[in-house]
C-alpha cells in the first residue's frame, strides 16, 4: 500500500525490538484540520506523534518507524502491559473530534485503516483483542477514537472484537438497574478479562471506565452507569477470551 513517509522526532532515539509490539491503538486527532494535525505530530517542540496517520480520503502518512517508540498513548494500562507506547503501534484518524466537530470516520479512510492493521497483525502477530481505542487504555483522560468509530464492522475484518449477543434482545436490558453487588463484581472480573484495567477503588474511577466500556461497546447510550445490557455484553465478551 503506498504511505507517504514524512518525519517526526517525537519518538524514543533507542530502536526497540519488533517483539514487544502487542497492541494497535486507535486515535482519532480531534483538531480543527488535518494540516494542523500532522504538524502537531511532528514538532519537537509538541513531544506527541503516532506511527501512522490516516485522512479523510484515506491517504496514509508515517511518521515514526515501528521498530521506534513514537509517543501517543501517554499513562496508560491494558491487561499486563502498561504505560502502552513501548507495546503499541498507533495510528490517528483525522477527525475534528468531540471538542471541533465529531463526524462519521470515512469510508475510505476505514478502508486504509483496515489495510494498515492486516499489514500489522500478520507482521507482529497482534491479537484482534488488542486492537482497541486510546480511551480502552486511558480511560481517564482519553476519549478517543470515540463512539462513532465502527467497531462492529470492523470485527467483521477480525479487527478488535465484538460481542455475538442479539442486538433485539440486548435492547430490553438498556437502562435496567443490575440487582446485585456479585453482578458487578463479575462485570469488573468481565472487564479485567478483556484488558481494562482497575487500579483503584474509586466511584468516579469506576464511571469513567464504564463509559470507555460503553463508548466501545454499547454506544447508544454512554452514561457511565451499569445496567444489564453492559452487564451481558462484557458477559458475553469474556467468553470469547
Ligand atoms: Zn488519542
Amino acid at each position: 500500500m503506498k504511505i507517504k513517509n514524512y518525519y517526526s522526532p517525537n519518538a524514543d532515539r533507542k530502536k526497540r525490538s519488533i517483539n514487544s509490539i502487542k497492541i494497535i491503538i486507535i486515535h482519532y486527532t480531534g483538531m480543527q484540520s488535518e494540516r494542523e494535525s500532522i504538524i502537531r505530530l511532528c514538532s519537537p517542540k509538541t513531544k506527541v506523534s503516532s506511527h501512522f496517520l490516516i485522512n479523510q480520503n484515506g491517504k496514509v502518512y508515517r511518521f515514526v518507524q515501528d521498530n521506534q517508540i513514537a509517543w501517543h498513548a501517554g499513562k496508560s494500562c491494558w491487561g499486563k502491559y502498561k504505560n502502552l507506547n513501548k507495546n503499541s503501534i498507533g495510528i490517528e484518524l483525522v477527525n475534528k473530534g468531540h471538542q471541533f466537530g465529531y463526524t462519521n470516520f470515512k469510508k475510505n479512510q476505514l478502508l486504509s485503516l483496515i489495510k494498515i492493521c492486516k499489514i500489522l497483525v500478520k507482521k507482529y502477530k497482534i491479537k484482534k483483542r488488542n486492537i482497541i481505542g486510546h480511551s480502552d487504555i486511558a480511560p481517564l483522560r482519553k476519549i478517543d477514537p470515540g463512539e462513532k468509530f465502527p467497531w462492529k464492522q470492523l470485527s467483521k475484518k477480525n479487527i478488535g472484537i465484538w460481542h455475538s449477543s442479539k442486538s433485539s434482545l440486548l435492547r430490553k436490558f438498556r437502562r435496567i438497574k443490575i440487582s446485585s453487588k456479585e453482578d458487578k463484581i463479575k462485570f469488573v472480573k468481565n472487564l479485567k478479562k478483556i484488558g481494562y484495567c482497575f487500579p483503584i477503588n474509586n466511584k468516579s474511577f469506576f464511571v469513567k471506565i464504564v463509559k470507555a466500556f460503553q463508548r466501545h461497546y454499547r454506544k447508544e447510550v454512554i452514561n457511565g452507569f451499569l445496567d444489564k445490557e453492559c452487564l451481558i455484553i462484557a458477559e458475553n465478551l469474556s467468553k470469547k477470551l
